[in-house]
């Protein structure tokens, strides 16, 4: 799916990593979620069609794939950070997050003082990632990293780590269908969700921040944020 399309004029390609629900997910080989509707009104607003490029979610946060060429856009529910805003270009906040405790259900795990021991699920390269390694001496868990979200809820089903710790939206959302889980405490972080551009790229960058400007001012943000997050 890593086609040249970061060069050509036509479309807008898009990085993301999935399942990411409420944000990116796929369904019959067709990309939706909150970010893959707001990319598709970037990309009318540039006259352009999105093609979405599914890769890693550490080489997305990295900066990487972007710096590479791989995409012009990523869209995954990538928390803005001074590190990320350093590797690329960030745009404004679109959403406020949080990450989530969620272990298998009838686990005897309540909170973070009981991961003692035990072994954590994270995303590679996440804003969860850090905070579990940040605080894995203070629990006295141990960090184990997966490549996608999907992988961590498999894990889970099958024993081979106990706990995870990842964004509270989309456990929120995963938790629906993986009824085998069970989140069992919010850890508050105040992140901010924006979508990550080329380093240079501040032609992009002004389209994206207007267009979220715009769909701020015009009703169409929280009509979408309703749709897809609810409440
Ligand atoms: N918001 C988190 C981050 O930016 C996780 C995003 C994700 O896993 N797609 O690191």
């Amino acid at each position: 799916a890593c086609s040249s399309g970061a060069e050509d004029d036509s479309t807008l390609t898009v990085c993301t990593n999935v399942p990411f629900e409420p944000f990116e997910f796929s369904e019959d080989g067709e990309y939706a979620g909150f970010d893959i509707d707001l990319m598709n009104l970037l990309a009318e607003r540039l006259d352009q069609s999105v093609e979405v490029v599914e890769i890693s979610f550490d080489s997305i946060s990295s900066g990487e794939a972007l710096n590479a060429g791989t995409c012009d856009i990523a869209a995954a529910g990538l928390s803005i950070t001074e590190e990320r805003q350093a590797a690329m270009g960030m745009s404004q906040a679109y959403y406020r997050a949080d990450q989530a405790l969620v272990v298998p259900a009838g686990s005897d795990v309540a909170t973070l003082d009981d991961l003692d021991g035990l072994q954590v699920a994270v995303q590679s390269g996440s804003t969860g990632e850090a905070y579990a390694n940040d605080n894995a001496e203070q629990y006295g868990y141990e960090v184990v990293a997966f490549e996608s979200m999907g992988d961590i809820a498999s894990a889970l089903t099958a024993g081979s780590v106990q706990a995870s710790i990842a964004d509270l939206a989309t456990w929120n959302e995963m938790i629906e269908t993986a009824t085998d889980l069970a989140l069992v405490q919010t850890i508050e972080t105040a992140e901010h969700y924006g979508f990550a551009v080329q380093k240079d790229d501040t032609e992009l960058l002004d389209e994206v921040n207007a267009m979220l400007d715009e769909i701020f001012a015009d009703g169409t943000y929280a009509e979408l944020y309703e749709q897809w997050i609810g409440e």
